[in-house]
């Protein structure tokens, strides 16, 4: 078992299997977009599988592969399918943007994965395409049919609140209540994104927006809840949820441990700390050695808050 600084047990291994991203969503990345990584800078997928199979015999139980946009990078599914052979026992999910999700949700689903998240900011088609600087919302949301036509299950979608951007809730409580999917309003975290810190907005707000449609009861969390707290409108056939990790003190029951897409192993979101899994995998090291290198990255891992207002890394880079 993997247990951090903190006697923190760590059972949740973030992958972020690419920088790259085919959306500029404005609280995510730079307008410009960022200097890329060349193929030889990223971990390949057999380097991956390593580190994951390291990872899961010392206690990793749960594995989400995530971005920038996972889907732009090629073979994907193969990884899931290798993933989910070696490891028959792992809770494998992956978080994506939705625009490429319809072509391959069939093939992810028959290679082992189980669940999906899906990020989607806004119903509206003008406001969507603002957003991400140029998406077309109807991608998104043909990936989204798709992941319920396909059984994937859970189906969450994450929308992250902005100030006068996109804080109306209204389409999002009619998606919960027509489909069975998990809505995740996520407060904007301004230190490591990329728009203006004052667009931030806490989900006590946008649950009085919620609460002002109808009374709202305490929903049970669908599984890999993570840190989000499940409401419901009875009746419902979906849950509306909150993330706050603004607002409120997720970091105390924090799980987690996160591979960056060049191979640096992060314990913590914001931390500066990183252990270089690549180099370590690339001179040929033990299996010993990597998970003596896990240990150490997690003894390390500090209370979460010291760094909250100066992260190391932007989120595309970490992959949420
Ligand atoms: N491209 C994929 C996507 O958008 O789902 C995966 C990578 S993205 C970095 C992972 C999650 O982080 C998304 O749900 C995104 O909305 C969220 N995110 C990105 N920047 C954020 C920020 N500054 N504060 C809160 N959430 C953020
Ligand atoms: Fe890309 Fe996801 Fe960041 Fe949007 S949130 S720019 S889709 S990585």
């Amino acid at each position: 078992m993997l247990k951090d600084s903190r006697a923190r047990r760590i059972d949740y291994l973030r992958v972020s299997v690419t920088d790259r991203c085919n959306l500029r969503c404005i609280y995510c990345m730079p307008p410009g977009g960022v200097p890329r990584l060349s193929h030889e800078e990223i971990l390949t997928y057999e380097e991956i599988l390593r580190f994951v199979g390291v990872a899961a015999r010392a206690g990793i139980g749960k594995v989400r592969l995530t971005g920038g946009e996972p889907l732009v990078r090629k073979g994907l599914p193969c990884l899931v399918g290798e993933l989910a052979s070696r490891h028959p026992n792992l809770d494998l999910s992956l978080t994506t943007n939705g625009t490429l999700l319809a072509e391959h949700a069939g093939e992810l689903r028959r290679a082992g994965l189980r669940r999906v998240n899906i990020s989607i900011d806004s119903l509206d088609r003008e406001k969507y395409r603002m957003i991400t600087r140029g998406g077309e919302l109807n991608r998104a949301l043909e990936g989204l049919e798709a992941a319920l036509e396909e059984g994937l299950d859970p189906v969450k979608v994450n929308v992250v609140t902005l100030k006068h951007v996109n804080e109306e809730v209204e389409g999002f409580a009619e998606l919960a209540w027509r489909l069975p999917v998990h809505v995740r309003f996520i407060e904007y975290m301004s230190p490591c994104g990329a728009c203006d810190p004052d667009l931030y907005v806490s989900s006590e707000s946008i649950r009085k927006k919620l609460e002002a449609l109808g009374p709202l009861e305490e929903a049970p969390p669908p599984p890999g809840a993570g840190p989000a707290v499940y409401f419901r409108f009875p009746g419902a056939r979906g849950t509306l949820g909150f993330i706050s990790p603004v607002s409120s003190h997720i970091c105390g029951n924090c799980n987690r441990m996160r591979l960056t897409a060049d191979g640096m192993l992060k314990s913590c979101l914001f931390s500066p700390e990183e252990v270089d899994i690549k180099s370590l995998l690339r001179s040929g090291a033990s299996e010993g050695d990597i998970l003596e290198s896990i240990r150490s990255c997690l003894g390390r891992k500090g209370s979460g808050r010291e760094w909250a207002a100066n992260p190391s890394r932007a989120m595309f880079q970490v992959g949420g």
